[in-house]
């Protein structure tokens, strides 16, 4: 038995104090006063609230929460998640996470989280409609809604469809106001979203490890070759974030090894077409029995096998004291919120794993909702302005180098030369730019602190320097 799983780690602490405690061990790296530092920690606005809805003859008190974690940037940003595991120590946790997340990839907004304790798999579509209007009216009640206060986004077991009823409520009780359709983001594009953003979070998580995957001295050290190409990855979750994260490994030649779901894993060393699995499991109900592949009747055994890069993109937990000593990965992807605990942290750090942390890893959701906020609040699609005028820019330019050189481009060279930017050529350029100039920020400061903390603090450092010198630039301590 491997040493380090032999005795299992007994971890005391809530999610949220987990959180606090990689925010103290990143701290003591950074200049600011005590004062300042439990103010950046403190969750700013809980509201927690219980109200009525019908469901069929009956009436249910849901529970649910809303928590602005920071104002020190506004409006604050945040997914709303549905799921019976909600509770108000995870939606403080998980705000506290989109502050720093904010700050690391430069996006201008404070942190902020929210949560229906609710199994949406129960209820009708309908029903679901009843619950997210009601939410979204209990948050305008208490002005914690709008363009320039609090904009959330979907999280686990929401989406697009949750989105556009919560902006469609908050149209309906604020009448007249032209910035409405700001006050969420991540709705159908058809009702004022962006393009880009359902896979936003995945594409995020792709570029993120690219970027790893091409640094010649953390490959050297892991003893992997660069790039992308050929390396065996597990994800699990195949819900919005696993799923397009895996969507992208798998197009850009990596080689899915593993997927695990909440009815279990699967595990094919030689790989596995994503897209078939999908329809695989829309045929049969579940990813087990997918043809050629060892079953993992339960789901969390899949974390354990054999490849080069796990991305658990699923829950929060699932790799703790008790299975981190068991994983095998060489890179593990957070690209759920909160995965890993503390103590599997320590654990893989130990073993010389390199863990990518979520607060950078999947800032892809909350990069492109920035961009869809921008939208709203601009009223104009990207590229609407500028796209003719970029393409008979290029056709000019075509024109005098073929005038030039006697020769001319083939007609599909001609097209994609020709081709102005579309919204979402754009999004996708800004999703990668933040998150590759957000990755060299934390590596700068990781070797700046002389490689003695693991990705996850350098990046905390990353985060509190921003956070903190924006406290000490609105002079808001008389
Ligand atoms: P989702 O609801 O679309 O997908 C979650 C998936 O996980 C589902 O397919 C579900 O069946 C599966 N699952 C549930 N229990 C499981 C288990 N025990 N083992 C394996 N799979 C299980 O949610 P999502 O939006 O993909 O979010 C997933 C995680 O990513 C959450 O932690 C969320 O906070 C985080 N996240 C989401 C976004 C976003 O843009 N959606 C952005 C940042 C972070």
């Amino acid at each position: 038995m491997d040493t380090l799983t032999a005795k299992p780690v007994q971890e005391h602490y809530s999610f949220f104090q987990g959180v606090e405690r990689n925010f103290d061990k990143a701290a003591q790296y950074t200049r600011f006063e005590p004062g300042i530092l439990q103010q950046i920690k403190a969750c700013n606005s809980v509201y927690s609230m219980r109200f009525p809805v019908r469901i069929g003859d009956q009436i249910e008190v849901i529970e649910a929460y809303r928590v602005q974690h920071s104002h020190h940037r506004l409006p604050c940003k945040g997914g709303i998640r549905y799921s019976m595991d909600v509770n108000q120590d995870e939606v403080m946790a998980l705000a506290s996470l989109m502050t720093y997340k904010c700050a690391l990839v430069s996006v201008p907004f404070g942190g902020a989280k929210g949560g229906i304790k609710i199994n949406p798999k129960k209820y009708s579509a309908f029903e679901l409609e009843k619950i997210t209007r009601r939410y979204a009216s209990e948050l305008i009640k208490k002005n914690f809604i709008g363009p320039g206060i609090d904009v959330p986004a979907p999280d686990y077991g929401t989406g697009s469809r949750e989105m556009s009823w919560i902006a469609d409520t908050y149209a309906s009780m604020k009448p007249g106001d032209v910035d409405s359709l700001a006050c969420i983001t991540g709705k159908p594009v058809s009702q004022g979203g962006v393009r880009g953003r359902t896979e936003a979070t995945g594409l995020g998580i792709f570029y993120g490890i690219r970027e790893l995957l091409n640094v010649q001295e953390d490959m050297d050290k892991l003893g992997l070759p660069l790039g992308v190409e050929g390396k065996k990855v597990i994800v699990q979750g195949l819900g919005n974030v696993g799923y397009h994260a895996a969507k992208f490994f798998f197009d850009n030649g990596a080689i899915i090894v593993g997927l695990a779901e909440y009815e279990g894993g699967i595990y094919n060393a030689n790989g596995l077409d994503i897209y078939k699995v999908v329809d695989f499991r829309k045929e049969t109900g579940s990813i087990l029995n997918y043809p050629g592949a060892t079953n993992f009747t339960n789901s969390k055994d899949t974390l354990e096998c054999e490849c080069d890069i796990l991305i658990p993109a699923a829950l929060e937990n699932v790799i703790n004291g008790e299975n981190a000593g068991r994983i095998k990965a060489k890179i593990v992807g957070e690209g759920a919120n909160g995965p890993l605990t503390p103590d599997a942290d320590e654990i893989l750090a130990k073993k010389g794993v390199i863990v990518v942390p979520d607060m950078y890893l999947n800032a892809g959701g909350v990069t492109v909702s920035y961009f869809e906020w921008l939208k709203n609040l601009s009223h104009v699609r990207f590229g609407r302005m500028d796209k003719r005028f970029a393409e008979n820019q290029y056709g000019s330019i075509l024109h005098t180098v073929e005038g030039l050189t006697g020769k001319r481009v083939t007609d599909i060279e001609r097209k994609q030369l020709l081709h102005g930017p579309d919204e979402v050529d754009l999004v996708y350029s800004g999703l990668e730019d933040t998150m590759i100039t957000s990755y060299h920020e934390i590596r700068e400061a990781y070797l700046n602190l002389n490689r003695s903390v693991d990705m996850r603090t350098a990046a905390f450092t990353v985060a509190i320097n921003k956070v903190g010198g924006s406290y000490e630039e609105l002079g808001i301590f008389p």
